[in-house]
């Protein structure tokens, strides 16, 4: 599936979404303004992304816009940052956003040092502002179980969550496919993560997952690192 060139301007917007579009050009390079463009690959984003305190760039080599957003937002920060790596990677979006802006309305040009240090400072103010705010007290669910299926073909996938509520008699069932995805592990792995978030999102600190992957399993057990040798 091609993703639209989401260009910088004008503005389409969905629910919970904004896509942009200009016919302009960025003021720093010349070449035209499109988002990718302005987080990932203008030379001044990409010398701000070096300066960020990670462990490696590989999100940089994304072709599309989610995917790059997806990457940035699992990258692991290096000591002695403190940081949450989510955390440092909106911020460096958000600044890059800002600088971008302040070029074109106000003449204002900051400098790639500027935008990671105030991204870094502003991202330690929002980590340290989420430690105040008390965690919600919510007894964990019994299980969570989850499935994939992989179509080797088309290289998408579909999966299915469901999160069972040991408190109370109620079942919640979530459901999804992607795209790009270029192994079954890589779908598992992929199923897996998006009930941990479903589960961290809703403020449990235990979940029992249950799987019927033993390839995932058996890796998650070896606590090796898996890379897909086809990037995905
Ligand atoms: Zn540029």
């Amino acid at each position: 599936m091609n993703e639209p060139n989401l260009e910088l301007g004008s503005f389409l917007i969905r629910r919970h979404r904004s896509l942009e579009f200009c016919w302009s050009e960025c003021k720093t390079c010349g070449v035209p303004e499109i988002i990718s463009h302005v987080l990932r690959d203008c030379p001044f984003a990409k010398n701000v992304w070096d300066l960020a305190p990670f462990r490696d760039q590989h999100h940089l080599n994304t072709v599309q816009v989610l995917d790059f957003l997806d990457r940035a937002a699992s990258l692991v920060t290096l000591p002695p940052s403190g940081l949450h790596s989510a955390f440092l990677s909106a911020w460096i979006c958000w600044n890059l956003r800002v600088a971008r802006n302040h070029r074109i309305f106000s003449n204002m040009v900051f400098s790639e040092q500027e935008v990671i240090t105030k991204a870094i400072a502003e991202a330690k103010i929002w980590q340290e502002a989420q430690k105040a705010i008390p965690p919600p007290h919510i007894n964990p669910p019994t299980s969570c179980n989850i499935d994939a299926a992989w179509h080797a073909e088309s290289l998408s996938y579909g999966m299915g969550i469901i999160l069972k509520f040991n408190d109370e008699d109620r079942v919640q069932s979530f459901a999804s496919s992607r795209c790009h995805v270029s192994s079954e592990l890589a779908a598992e792995a992929r199923a897996m993560r998006e009930a941990l978030l479903i589960a961290i999102d809703r403020g449990y600190e235990e979940i029992q997952v249950l799987l019927d992957s033993m390839s995932l399993v058996n890796t998650l057990n070896s606590q090796d690192s898996y890379r897909d040798s086809r990037n995905c």
